[in-house]
């Protein structure tokens, strides 16, 4: 008789990145959800997070933490998994992973190491583009710095931020991500640097507190100082230079 061989056959993994609500629990694709159901295994920043939105949406699935602490340790396992044909999700505590979260390290580990994985990108929700479509100023081209360093290289990225909107005439705004703590600090540092500029303040978007401040920093100051509740939540901050 003939010996035939067969090969098995593995159906390719995929990785599926997909960006989660900042704060309203609505605000997730029908294209994340079906992801999320027919999915093999979630790794989420904070198993936590995710297990409110899966929760919500009466989803089920093996939930395994990687942050960035552990996100270089866990890339052999969610390759090993993806080489065995499995669908693997990532999912970051909020927005889009790899904007000031972790996901960009896995994606390129897995890019690197598997032709025989689909890595595929599922948008959704991030911060800056909220406070972009509302804020209403210019932002055909922005500089996005994330979060300023908290001590050692502060006053220099602070002083880069000036030196980019002080320049030519159409000098394009900055955006940052700023905590509750700091928020108040930056601002008085932005008076520091650039007394002149507006600032676009945009809290706990799409959350039931939501609100748009704009004005200088200095008149944000005396709004955030009047009223502690302004202080609260997140924060994302544009920095604009005045014609
Ligand atoms: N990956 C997220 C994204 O796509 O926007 C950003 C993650 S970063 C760790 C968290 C920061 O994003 C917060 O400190 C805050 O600056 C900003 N942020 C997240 N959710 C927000 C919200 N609902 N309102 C305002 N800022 C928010």
């Amino acid at each position: 008789m003939k010996n035939t061989f067969h090969p098995v056959e593995t159906s390719p993994g995929k990785l599926s990145i997909v960006a989660t609500p900042i704060g309203n629990l609505e605000d997730i694709t029908l294209r994340a959800l079906r992801i999320l159901k027919e999915c093999d295994v979630i790794y989420a920043e904070d198993t936590r997070v995710i297990a409110k939105l899966l929760q919500r949406y009466e989803i089920q699935k093996p939930l395994q933490r990687l942050d960035a602490a552990t996100e270089g340790k866990k890339v052999g396992e969610v390759l090993r998994r993806l080489e065995a044909g499995e669908r693997v999700v990532y999912v970051s505590d909020a927005g889009t992973p790899g904007i000031s979260d972790p996901g960009s390290r896995l994606v390129a580990a897995v890019r690197a190491s598997s032709q025989n994985v689909v890595i595929e990108a599922i948008p959704g929700p991030s911060a800056l583009a909220a406070l972009v479509s509302i804020a209403g100023v210019d932002m055909t081209q922005f500089t996005f710095l994330g979060f300023l360093p908290h001590k050692k290289g502060r006053q220099t990225a602070l002083r880069t931020i000036a030196t980019m909107l002080d320049g030519a005439q159409g000098s394009m705004p900055v955006m940052l991500y700023e905590s509750p703590h700091r928020i108040l600090k930056l601002l008085s540092e932005i008076v520091e640097v650039l007394p002149e500029c507006r600032v676009t303040i945009g809290r706990e978007l799409t959350k039931m507190h939501e609100e748009v401040l704009q004005g200088t920093p200095q008149e944000l100051i005396a709004l955030l100082e009047s009223d502690p509740n302004h202080q609260r939540g997140e924060f994302v901050v544009i920095i604009e230079r005045v014609q």
